[in-house]
């Protein structure tokens, strides 16, 4: 029997590689967006080349969408294998000028997103022997840079979520999270969005690994928590930045 996955904020960046990798190896492939045109367009792309692939307009932060895109998903299939928790916003401003609203907003979509997610996809993934939750947190749940405080405390949040539902889900469930670092989504934002960003020698320099990293780095990590090569894998938090983290900096 196929694999059924769902993925959140599919229409660009690492959500669109998630959803053609887990397409071309033949699942049914269920994501959201609030970005139609985007998700209409990936849907439309990964089709033309035999995916089973559904996008639905919906937003994480909604619960009406969230519940209704989750009975889509059962009528559909019956079942869920994975959900990936991958939308996620950010929003840069110091804390004395972000507004409750934007406080709110960016803890709405990257935490209570993946709670509302989750609590609707548990009855599906409970429906298969092999039902896995993954959370895209951030190497900044760890660490930051000045004037991030909503999106690390979303995705410090995401790490403590991780573990509690690990516990509170196995042994049906296995959750874990993966979190990337420095991830360059130029080559997979839809065509007509953004200018490419212009990555420099000394990006790929400060990387213990050599280089800064892509959307299949972190694929290829979904692919294995996904997997049944990872059944003792829960509760976990997969860092993948290339060893940026682990990195010491003393001033010049
Ligand atoms: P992106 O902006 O390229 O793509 C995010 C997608 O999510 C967009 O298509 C957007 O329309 C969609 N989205 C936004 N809000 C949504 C909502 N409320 N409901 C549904 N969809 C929504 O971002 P990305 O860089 O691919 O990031 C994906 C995830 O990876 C995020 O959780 C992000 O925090 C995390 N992350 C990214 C990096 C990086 O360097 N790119 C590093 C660490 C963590």
């Amino acid at each position: 029997q196929h694999q059924a996955v769902a993925v959140t904020g599919g229409g660009q960046g690492i959500g669109r590689a998630l959803v053609q990798y887990f397409s071309r190896k033949g699942a049914g492939v269920h994501f959201i967006d609030t970005d139609p045109e985007a998700g209409r367009e990936w849907e439309e792309k990964l089709r033309a080349e035999g995916g089973r692939v559904w996008f639905t307009r919906a937003d994480v932060s909604k619960e009406e969408e969230v519940r209704r895109w989750m009975e889509e998903v059962d009528a559909r299939e019956g079942k869920l294998d994975l959900l990936c928790n991958n939308a996620g916003i950010m929003i840069r401003k110091t804390v004395e000028e972000l507004s409750l609203e934007e406080w709110n907003r960016v803890l709405g979509v990257n935490l209570t997103g993946a709670f509302l997610c989750v609590k609707y996809a548990v009855p599906l993934l409970r429906k298969t022997d092999q039902g896995a939750i993954l959370n895209i947190a951030s190497t900044r749940g760890l660490m930051s840079e000045p004037d991030t405080e909503s999106y690390s405390a979303s995705k410090g949040g995401i790490l403590a979520f991780t573990h509690a539902l690990a516990v509170s889900l196995g042994p049906d469930i296995r959750v874990n999270a993966v979190s990337p670092g420095w991830i360059d989504v130029t080559p997979w934002q839809k065509t007509y969005a953004r200018e490419p960003e212009e990555l420099r020698e000394v990006d790929h320099r400060q990387h213990p690994a050599g280089r800064v990293g892509r959307p299949d780095d972190i694929v290829r990590a979904a692919a294995f928590l996904a997997s049944k090569e990872s059944d003792f894998i829960t509760g976990a938090n997969l860092i993948i930045d290339g060893g940026m983290t682990v990195k010491m900096i003393y001033e010049e």
